[in-house]
Protein backbone atom coordinates (compact mmCIF):
# COMPACT_ATOMS: atom_id res chain seq x y z
CA UNK A 1 0.00 0.00 0.00
CA UNK A 2 0.48 3.21 -0.85
CA UNK A 3 0.33 6.41 1.20
CA UNK A 4 0.64 9.80 -0.29
CA UNK A 5 1.04 12.77 2.29
CA UNK A 6 0.55 16.69 1.31
CA UNK A 7 3.23 18.62 2.82
CA UNK A 8 7.05 17.57 3.43
CA UNK A 9 7.50 19.20 6.92
CA UNK A 10 8.46 17.37 9.95
CA UNK A 11 5.09 16.27 10.85
CA UNK A 12 5.67 14.28 7.03
CA UNK A 13 8.80 13.20 8.11
CA UNK A 14 7.70 11.71 11.04
CA UNK A 15 4.98 10.01 9.65
CA UNK A 16 6.52 8.44 7.72
CA UNK A 17 9.41 7.39 9.42
CA UNK A 18 6.65 5.52 11.54
CA UNK A 19 4.99 4.07 8.80
CA UNK A 20 7.95 2.59 6.89
CA UNK A 21 8.38 -0.38 9.64
CA UNK A 22 4.60 -1.08 8.85
CA UNK A 23 5.84 -2.08 5.58
CA UNK A 24 4.33 0.54 4.02
CA UNK A 25 5.34 2.87 1.25
CA UNK A 26 5.13 6.86 0.92
CA UNK A 27 5.04 9.71 -1.05
CA UNK A 28 5.31 12.95 0.09
CA UNK A 29 4.01 16.32 -2.57
CA UNK A 30 5.43 19.44 -0.98
CA UNK A 31 5.88 22.85 -2.79
CA UNK A 32 9.60 24.18 -1.24
CA UNK A 33 12.83 22.55 -2.06
CA UNK A 34 14.78 20.06 0.44
CA UNK A 35 12.07 19.74 2.83
CA UNK A 36 12.51 17.64 5.94
CA UNK A 37 10.38 14.93 4.48
CA UNK A 38 12.89 14.55 2.16
CA UNK A 39 15.30 11.66 3.38
CA UNK A 40 12.28 9.78 4.99
CA UNK A 41 10.59 9.27 1.44
CA UNK A 42 10.43 10.26 -2.24
CA UNK A 43 9.45 13.88 -2.35
CA UNK A 44 7.70 15.40 -5.65
CA UNK A 45 8.18 18.92 -5.51
CA UNK A 46 4.81 20.90 -6.72
CA UNK A 47 2.57 23.80 -5.63
CA UNK A 48 -0.55 23.11 -4.45
CA UNK A 49 -2.54 24.83 -7.41
CA UNK A 50 -0.90 22.37 -9.87
CA UNK A 51 -4.01 20.58 -10.40
CA UNK A 52 -2.01 18.31 -12.75
CA UNK A 53 0.72 18.11 -10.58
CA UNK A 54 -1.48 16.71 -7.97
CA UNK A 55 -3.34 14.78 -10.00
CA UNK A 56 -0.10 13.34 -10.85
CA UNK A 57 1.10 12.73 -7.65
CA UNK A 58 -1.47 11.33 -6.36
CA UNK A 59 -2.39 8.17 -9.43
CA UNK A 60 -0.05 5.62 -7.64
CA UNK A 61 -1.42 6.09 -4.16
CA UNK A 62 -3.99 4.04 -2.31
CA UNK A 63 -5.02 6.58 -0.08
CA UNK A 64 -4.02 10.21 1.31
CA UNK A 65 -3.42 12.32 4.11
CA UNK A 66 -2.08 15.45 5.01
CA UNK A 67 0.31 17.06 7.54
CA UNK A 68 -0.31 20.67 7.18
CA UNK A 69 -3.56 22.78 8.10
CA UNK A 70 -2.69 25.45 6.20
CA UNK A 71 -3.07 23.52 2.83
CA UNK A 72 -5.48 24.64 0.00
CA UNK A 73 -9.05 23.07 0.71
CA UNK A 74 -9.26 23.93 -3.52
CA UNK A 75 -6.08 20.97 -3.50
CA UNK A 76 -7.63 18.41 -0.70
CA UNK A 77 -10.94 18.29 -2.30
CA UNK A 78 -9.25 17.94 -5.71
CA UNK A 79 -7.44 15.31 -4.43
CA UNK A 80 -10.76 13.57 -2.39
CA UNK A 81 -12.83 13.33 -5.55
CA UNK A 82 -10.19 11.01 -7.24
CA UNK A 83 -8.64 8.98 -4.12
CA UNK A 84 -9.71 8.22 -0.22
CA UNK A 85 -8.40 11.46 2.04
CA UNK A 86 -7.81 10.68 5.92
CA UNK A 87 -8.63 13.08 7.82
CA UNK A 88 -11.55 13.85 5.43
CA UNK A 89 -11.76 16.82 4.09
CA UNK A 90 -14.64 19.12 5.82
CA UNK A 91 -12.42 18.56 9.49
CA UNK A 92 -9.43 20.39 7.71
CA UNK A 93 -11.93 23.25 6.24
CA UNK A 94 -13.64 23.83 9.77
CA UNK A 95 -9.65 23.13 11.43
CA UNK A 96 -8.46 26.48 8.76
CA UNK A 97 -11.28 28.68 10.00
CA UNK A 98 -11.17 29.90 13.66
CA UNK A 99 -15.09 30.88 13.63
CA UNK A 100 -16.17 27.19 12.23
CA UNK A 101 -14.21 25.37 14.69
CA UNK A 102 -15.94 27.64 17.45
CA UNK A 103 -19.33 27.21 16.32
CA UNK A 104 -18.94 23.53 15.57
CA UNK A 105 -17.61 23.16 19.63
CA UNK A 106 -20.73 25.10 20.16
CA UNK A 107 -23.20 23.30 18.69
CA UNK A 108 -22.14 20.30 19.90
CA UNK A 109 -21.89 21.26 23.75
CA UNK A 110 -17.98 21.72 23.73
CA UNK A 111 -17.19 24.76 26.20
CA UNK A 112 -15.72 27.58 24.54
CA UNK A 113 -14.77 31.26 25.10
CA UNK A 114 -17.32 33.57 24.45
CA UNK A 115 -16.96 34.85 21.19
CA UNK A 116 -18.03 36.62 17.87
CA UNK A 117 -17.35 37.27 14.09
CA UNK A 118 -15.68 40.69 13.30
CA UNK A 119 -16.41 41.26 9.20
CA UNK A 120 -16.10 45.32 9.57
CA UNK A 121 -14.66 47.84 11.28
CA UNK A 122 -18.38 48.31 12.23
CA UNK A 123 -18.42 45.04 14.35
CA UNK A 124 -15.81 46.05 16.62
CA UNK A 125 -18.04 47.27 19.28
CA UNK A 126 -21.09 45.07 19.24
CA UNK A 127 -18.34 42.37 19.43
CA UNK A 128 -16.42 43.51 22.45
CA UNK A 129 -19.14 43.99 24.34
CA UNK A 130 -20.35 40.60 23.83
CA UNK A 131 -17.01 38.79 24.69
CA UNK A 132 -15.73 41.24 27.38
CA UNK A 133 -12.60 42.87 28.30
CA UNK A 134 -9.81 42.09 27.93
CA UNK A 135 -10.37 40.06 24.27
CA UNK A 136 -8.33 38.33 22.10
CA UNK A 137 -8.88 39.11 18.48
CA UNK A 138 -7.61 36.41 15.91
CA UNK A 139 -7.67 35.98 12.14
CA UNK A 140 -10.05 33.77 11.65
CA UNK A 141 -7.86 32.45 9.02
CA UNK A 142 -3.81 31.18 8.29
CA UNK A 143 -3.15 31.86 12.29
CA UNK A 144 -0.57 29.78 14.02
CA UNK A 145 1.40 29.77 16.48
CA UNK A 146 0.29 32.91 17.98
CA UNK A 147 0.59 35.09 14.52
CA UNK A 148 -2.30 36.88 13.68
CA UNK A 149 -3.43 37.55 17.14
CA UNK A 150 -4.00 40.46 19.88
CA UNK A 151 -4.94 40.46 23.54
CA UNK A 152 -7.07 44.11 23.11
CA UNK A 153 -7.87 45.74 26.22
CA UNK A 154 -9.95 48.67 25.11
CA UNK A 155 -12.23 49.36 21.56
CA UNK A 156 -9.03 51.95 20.73
CA UNK A 157 -6.48 48.62 21.39
CA UNK A 158 -9.23 46.99 18.97
CA UNK A 159 -9.37 49.09 16.66
CA UNK A 160 -5.84 49.65 16.16
CA UNK A 161 -5.50 45.65 16.31
CA UNK A 162 -8.48 45.74 13.24
CA UNK A 163 -5.55 47.63 10.93
CA UNK A 164 -2.53 45.87 12.14
CA UNK A 165 -4.29 42.46 10.98
CA UNK A 166 -4.78 43.64 7.88
CA UNK A 167 -8.46 43.99 8.04
CA UNK A 168 -9.72 40.92 6.99
CA UNK A 169 -12.34 38.74 9.19
CA UNK A 170 -11.18 38.38 12.70
CA UNK A 171 -12.63 36.14 15.57
CA UNK A 172 -12.92 38.62 19.18
CA UNK A 173 -12.40 36.06 21.71
CA UNK A 174 -13.15 36.38 25.85
CA UNK A 175 -9.61 36.43 27.38
CA UNK A 176 -9.68 33.28 29.41
CA UNK A 177 -7.27 33.74 32.70
CA UNK A 178 -6.66 29.84 32.46
CA UNK A 179 -4.80 28.13 35.05
CA UNK A 180 -3.04 25.70 32.52
CA UNK A 181 -3.04 24.87 28.68
CA UNK A 182 -3.64 21.21 28.37
CA UNK A 183 -4.23 19.02 24.85
CA UNK A 184 -5.80 15.46 23.98
CA UNK A 185 -5.32 13.51 21.23
CA UNK A 186 -7.25 10.73 19.88
CA UNK A 187 -7.12 8.27 16.81
CA UNK A 188 -10.40 6.98 14.97
CA UNK A 189 -10.05 4.08 12.98
CA UNK A 190 -12.47 4.27 9.45
CA UNK A 191 -14.15 1.44 11.80
CA UNK A 192 -15.07 3.53 13.85
CA UNK A 193 -12.82 2.12 17.07
CA UNK A 194 -11.02 5.77 19.27
CA UNK A 195 -8.31 5.71 21.30
CA UNK A 196 -7.11 8.33 23.63
CA UNK A 197 -3.70 9.09 24.79
CA UNK A 198 -3.36 10.87 28.27
CA UNK A 199 -3.99 14.77 28.55
CA UNK A 200 -0.72 16.80 28.21
CA UNK A 201 -0.04 20.00 29.74
CA UNK A 202 1.67 22.43 27.65
CA UNK A 203 3.57 25.81 27.69
CA UNK A 204 3.57 28.12 25.28
CA UNK A 205 5.80 31.18 24.93
CA UNK A 206 4.82 34.10 22.96
CA UNK A 207 2.34 31.53 21.18
CA UNK A 208 5.26 28.78 20.15
CA UNK A 209 4.68 25.48 21.96
CA UNK A 210 7.69 25.62 24.27
CA UNK A 211 7.24 22.73 26.46
CA UNK A 212 4.72 19.45 26.71
CA UNK A 213 4.47 17.28 30.05
CA UNK A 214 2.99 13.72 29.29
CA UNK A 215 0.85 13.09 31.16
CA UNK A 216 0.07 16.19 32.41
CA UNK A 217 0.85 16.50 36.52
CA UNK A 218 -2.57 16.50 38.20
CA UNK A 219 -4.97 15.71 35.84
CA UNK A 220 -7.86 14.98 37.68
CA UNK A 221 -10.14 12.06 35.97
CA UNK A 222 -12.58 15.35 35.66
CA UNK A 223 -10.54 16.45 33.00
CA UNK A 224 -9.38 13.51 31.15
CA UNK A 225 -13.16 12.38 30.87
CA UNK A 226 -14.41 15.66 29.69
CA UNK A 227 -11.81 16.03 26.96
CA UNK A 228 -12.44 12.30 25.96
CA UNK A 229 -16.04 13.51 25.79
CA UNK A 230 -15.95 16.37 24.02
CA UNK A 231 -13.31 14.75 21.65
CA UNK A 232 -15.32 11.91 20.98
CA UNK A 233 -18.25 14.67 19.63
CA UNK A 234 -16.08 15.44 17.23
CA UNK A 235 -14.52 12.83 15.96
CA UNK A 236 -18.29 11.41 15.81
CA UNK A 237 -19.51 14.19 13.96
CA UNK A 238 -17.17 14.24 11.60
CA UNK A 239 -17.03 10.91 10.75
CA UNK A 240 -13.28 11.27 11.33
CA UNK A 241 -10.23 8.83 10.50
CA UNK A 242 -6.61 9.30 12.09
CA UNK A 243 -5.44 11.25 14.64
CA UNK A 244 -6.98 14.59 16.03
CA UNK A 245 -6.05 17.20 18.74
CA UNK A 246 -7.74 19.60 20.88
CA UNK A 247 -6.23 22.09 22.38
CA UNK A 248 -7.98 23.53 25.69
CA UNK A 249 -7.63 25.82 28.68
CA UNK A 250 -7.94 24.66 31.99
CA UNK A 251 -10.51 26.94 34.13
CA UNK A 252 -11.60 26.31 37.69
CA UNK A 253 -10.79 22.64 37.24
CA UNK A 254 -12.87 22.37 33.67
CA UNK A 255 -12.12 22.16 30.22
CA UNK A 256 -12.78 24.96 27.90
CA UNK A 257 -11.66 24.18 24.25
CA UNK A 258 -9.40 26.56 22.23
CA UNK A 259 -8.51 25.18 18.84
CA UNK A 260 -8.60 21.59 17.33
CA UNK A 261 -5.56 20.21 14.65
CA UNK A 262 -6.63 17.80 12.33
CA UNK A 263 -3.33 16.19 12.08
CA UNK A 264 -0.44 14.74 14.31
CA UNK A 265 0.61 16.99 16.56
CA UNK A 266 3.74 18.61 18.41
CA UNK A 267 1.99 18.27 21.66
CA UNK A 268 2.05 14.66 21.11
CA UNK A 269 5.61 14.35 19.68
CA UNK A 270 6.80 12.86 22.84
CA UNK A 271 4.40 9.30 21.93
CA UNK A 272 7.27 8.41 19.46
CA UNK A 273 9.19 7.53 22.38
CA UNK A 274 6.47 7.50 25.66
CA UNK A 275 3.50 5.67 24.68
CA UNK A 276 3.29 1.95 23.03
CA UNK A 277 2.50 3.13 20.00
CA UNK A 278 3.02 6.95 18.98
CA UNK A 279 0.75 9.13 17.52
CA UNK A 280 2.74 9.31 14.12
CA UNK A 281 2.17 5.03 13.52
CA UNK A 282 -1.54 5.38 15.04
CA UNK A 283 -2.74 8.22 12.54
CA UNK A 284 -0.48 5.22 9.44
CA UNK A 285 -2.61 2.40 11.03
CA UNK A 286 -5.77 4.57 10.50
CA UNK A 287 -5.48 5.95 7.28
CA UNK A 288 -4.70 2.52 6.07
CA UNK A 289 -7.18 0.69 7.63
CA UNK A 290 -4.81 -1.19 10.25
CA UNK A 291 -5.66 -1.89 13.79
CA UNK A 292 -4.86 0.51 16.06
CA UNK A 293 -2.09 0.92 18.62
CA UNK A 294 -2.13 1.14 21.94
CA UNK A 295 -1.96 4.05 23.10
CA UNK A 296 -0.50 3.31 26.92
CA UNK A 297 1.75 5.01 28.82
CA UNK A 298 4.32 3.98 31.26
CA UNK A 299 6.63 6.58 32.74
CA UNK A 300 6.29 10.21 32.89
CA UNK A 301 7.99 12.34 29.88
CA UNK A 302 8.92 16.08 28.87
CA UNK A 303 9.33 17.51 25.46
CA UNK A 304 11.01 20.55 24.95
CA UNK A 305 11.24 21.87 21.18
CA UNK A 306 14.46 23.36 19.73
CA UNK A 307 13.88 26.85 18.76
CA UNK A 308 15.89 29.11 16.64
CA UNK A 309 18.66 26.56 17.32
CA UNK A 310 20.21 23.05 18.62
CA UNK A 311 22.51 22.52 21.02
CA UNK A 312 25.28 20.22 20.19
CA UNK A 313 24.09 15.80 20.42
CA UNK A 314 27.19 15.79 23.03
CA UNK A 315 25.27 18.03 25.35
CA UNK A 316 22.90 15.94 26.11
CA UNK A 317 25.07 12.85 27.24
CA UNK A 318 24.82 13.23 30.67
CA UNK A 319 21.20 12.84 30.76
CA UNK A 320 20.99 9.18 29.47
CA UNK A 321 17.00 9.53 28.51
CA UNK A 322 17.12 12.46 26.58
CA UNK A 323 16.38 11.54 22.86
CA UNK A 324 17.52 14.23 20.26
CA UNK A 325 15.14 14.70 16.90
CA UNK A 326 16.34 16.88 14.02
CA UNK A 327 14.17 17.70 11.51
CA UNK A 328 16.72 18.78 9.03
CA UNK A 329 16.06 22.22 9.02
CA UNK A 330 17.88 25.66 8.74
CA UNK A 331 18.18 27.60 12.08
CA UNK A 332 16.58 30.85 12.01
CA UNK A 333 14.78 32.79 15.36
CA UNK A 334 11.47 31.42 16.32
CA UNK A 335 11.64 28.34 14.03
CA UNK A 336 11.10 24.80 15.06
CA UNK A 337 14.02 23.09 14.06
CA UNK A 338 13.75 20.23 16.39
CA UNK A 339 12.74 18.84 19.91
CA UNK A 340 13.86 16.74 23.08
CA UNK A 341 12.25 13.90 24.83
CA UNK A 342 13.03 12.51 27.60
CA UNK A 343 11.88 10.84 30.96
CA UNK A 344 9.97 13.74 33.34
CA UNK A 345 12.67 13.00 36.27
CA UNK A 346 15.63 14.35 33.67
CA UNK A 347 13.36 17.39 32.37
CA UNK A 348 15.30 19.68 34.82
CA UNK A 349 18.67 18.75 33.24
CA UNK A 350 17.26 19.25 30.11
CA UNK A 351 15.95 22.60 30.23
CA UNK A 352 19.12 24.37 30.95
CA UNK A 353 20.26 22.99 27.50
CA UNK A 354 17.52 24.23 25.92
CA UNK A 355 16.57 27.72 27.64
CA UNK A 356 20.32 28.88 26.60
CA UNK A 357 18.51 28.54 22.49
CA UNK A 358 15.72 30.50 23.57
CA UNK A 359 17.18 32.80 25.60
CA UNK A 360 18.63 35.32 22.41
CA UNK A 361 15.57 35.19 21.09
CA UNK A 362 13.53 36.97 24.07
CA UNK A 363 13.45 41.05 25.08
CA UNK A 364 15.73 41.80 27.93
P1 LIG B 1 -3.94 29.83 19.46
O1 LIG B 1 -3.21 30.19 18.21
O2 LIG B 1 -5.41 30.12 19.43
O3 LIG B 1 -3.64 28.44 19.96
O4 LIG B 1 -3.32 30.79 20.59
C1 LIG B 1 -1.95 30.75 20.97
C2 LIG B 1 -1.85 30.93 22.47
O5 LIG B 1 -2.40 32.23 22.85
C3 LIG B 1 -2.67 29.94 23.29
O6 LIG B 1 -1.96 28.73 23.45
C4 LIG B 1 -2.85 30.70 24.59
O7 LIG B 1 -1.67 30.67 25.37
C5 LIG B 1 -3.09 32.14 24.11
N1 LIG B 1 -4.55 32.37 23.90
C6 LIG B 1 -5.23 32.16 22.76
N2 LIG B 1 -6.55 32.44 22.93
C7 LIG B 1 -6.71 32.82 24.20
C8 LIG B 1 -7.84 33.23 24.98
N3 LIG B 1 -9.08 33.31 24.46
N4 LIG B 1 -7.62 33.55 26.30
C9 LIG B 1 -6.37 33.49 26.82
N5 LIG B 1 -5.26 33.13 26.14
C10 LIG B 1 -5.42 32.80 24.85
Amino acid sequence: MKIGILGGGQLGRMLALAGRPLGLEFGVYEPSPNPPSAPAAPTTMGSFDDESALEAFITDCDVVTYELEHLPLRAVELVAAKKPVYPPPLALAVGQDRLREKELFQTLGIPTPRFAPIRSSGDLSAALSHVGLPAVLKTVQLGYDGKGQRIVRTLEDGIGAWSELGERTLIAEEFIPFEREVSVIAVRSAAGEVKFYPLVQNVHRRGILERSDAPAPDRTSTMQCEAEDFCSRILKSLDYVGILTIEFFVRSGHLVANEMAPRVHNSGHWTIEGAVCSQFENHIRAVSGLALGSTAVAEEWTMFNLIGGAPSEAQFASVPSAHVHLYGKVSKPGRKIGHVTALRRDAAAVEPLVQNILAPAEPR
